[in-house]
């Protein structure tokens, strides 16, 4: 189990030039690896290493290893990314031959290379942290450095892992950098599969478990029909000042969703928890996007724009850290199926209600689906992935970051 903490350490002014030249360092090797077509990390090294490491005083070593390495790794990444939208080219392609109007028709992806400042990957020889000092030294063009960092109440309790690496993160907002340290704890042993919580995602209700609890009840929905009513407005104006709000609109959605998410989440696990449930079921999530086939466009289009494999990964990591087993569930017919006698019929359910024409069981549509959830459980391993924990604002009930970054009084110890 991995956790992410961020740590302030101010607007150190060289750090910027440094993150300058690693984003060089970085541009220099991903293009040379896919001008000769190279992605393979050794050789990369032996073909780049010696034309920063000979210029006095650009970067550490280390940091030109680091930078070799993410630069092999994103590589690899977009090449396999771009094989798979080659295909997709070639698919719309043939479609248009044959006459077909293509709605938004693929460009050719383009190369990683990246504008601005980068985020530097540190590791244990170039960075270490005391938490009990609360110092931080890394290596730096202006050689090694220390820093000293603020108390966190939050992140102390995550104080006790494992540090797997870093990386020094340029943050725009804030005007300052962050430390962004991986910790690692070894897994809590899980309980058996004894007291299940059957937990139905959807849009009307983004989540309804089975000990009766609705989260988010239609105030999902409202956002999502309200904001697509003012997107495709601007969209169809496309001015300058339409694009502008576009794009902010696009931030604060992702920031709704992603607040949403956390939110209901960690009420779930904080539910299951004190009710005493070992394991919580979800759907798998591949069935929520297969379910769309048969529904309206206007539904489908709202299913698709809410980011469920977040809410999944969210839920994962804080089940994990409850003690909470996850379980990922086979989706089909749990909205069609009775959860009392198990006949399965399409038209028993009828917008928010199930009545089972079997047996006459009746019961709230979503409901009566985190029933059958629970019921179903057939994948016995939890999903070994583990989310990352981020800054949270005050009303998830954790401590305000923007506070606690602003009043960050950072010192140098050292040069
Ligand atoms: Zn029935």
């Amino acid at each position: 189990m991995n956790r992410t903490i961020k740590i302030p350490i101010g607007n150190i002014h060289f750090l910027k030039e440094q993150a300058n030249r690693y984003a060089q360092v970085f541009n220099y090797i991903v293009s040379f690896g896919l001008d000769n077509n190279i992605s393979n990390a050794v050789q990369l090294h032996h073909k780049t290493y010696y034309i920063f490491a000979n210029k006095k005083d650009f970067l550490p070593s280390q940091l030109i290893i680091s930078a070799r390495s993410k630069a092999a790794e994103t590589i690899r990444g977009w090449l396999s990314l771009k094989k798979k939208c080659d295909k997709q080219i070639l698919k719309q392609q043939n479609l248009i031959t044959k006459g077909k109007h293509i709605y938004r028709p693929l460009k050719p992806i383009s190369r990683p290379i990246t504008k601005g400042l980068l985020s530097v990957r540190y590791d244990a020889r170039s960075f270490n942290i005391d938490f009990n000092k609360r110092i931080i030294s890394f290596s730096s063009i202006k050689g090694r450095q220390k820093v000293q960092f603020n108390a966190n109440p939050y992140y102390e309790q995550f104080y006790t892992g494992k540090v797997c690496s870093a990386d020094l993160c340029w943050s725009r907002k804030n005007k300052i950098f962050f430390f962004h340290v991986v910790l690692e704890f070894s897994d809590p042993v899980l309980p058996e599969h004894s007291k299940i919580l059957g937990v139905d995602l959807g849009l009307n209700n983004l989540a309804v478990s089975s000990d009766g609890k609705f989260y988010m009840k239609h105030s999902v929905r409202n956002h999502i029909t309200k904001t697509r009513g003012l997107k495709s407005r601007l969209q169809s104006k496309g001015t300058p000042s339409s694009k502008r709000h576009l794009r902010a609109l696009s931030k604060k959605e992702h920031q709704f969703r992603q607040d949403v998410n956390h939110c209901v989440t960690k009420k779930i696990v904080h539910q299951a928890k004190i009710s005493g449930y070992d394991t919580i079921a979800i759907e798998n999530l591949k069935g929520i996007r297969q379910q769309k086939r048969g529904l309206r466009k206007k539904f489908r289009a709202r299913l698709n724009s809410w980011p469920f494999d977040q809410f999944r990964a969210f839920l994962t990591y804080k089940a994990l850290a409850a003690g909470i087993n996850l379980a990922v569930v086979d989706a089909r017919y749990t909205s069609q199926k009775c959860s009392r006698c198990g006949h399965i019929y399409k038209p028993q359910r009828s917008g928010n209600n199930f009545h089972c024409i079997s047996c006459g069981y009746q019961n709230h549509a979503d409901l009566n689906a985190s029933y059958n959830i629970s019921k179903n459980l057939v994948a016995s391993d939890p999903i070994k992935d583990t989310g990352q924990c981020m800054a949270r604002t005050t009303h998830c009930g954790l401590p305000d970051q923007s506070a606690y970054c602003n009043s960050s009084a950072v010192t140098i110890l050292q040069n």
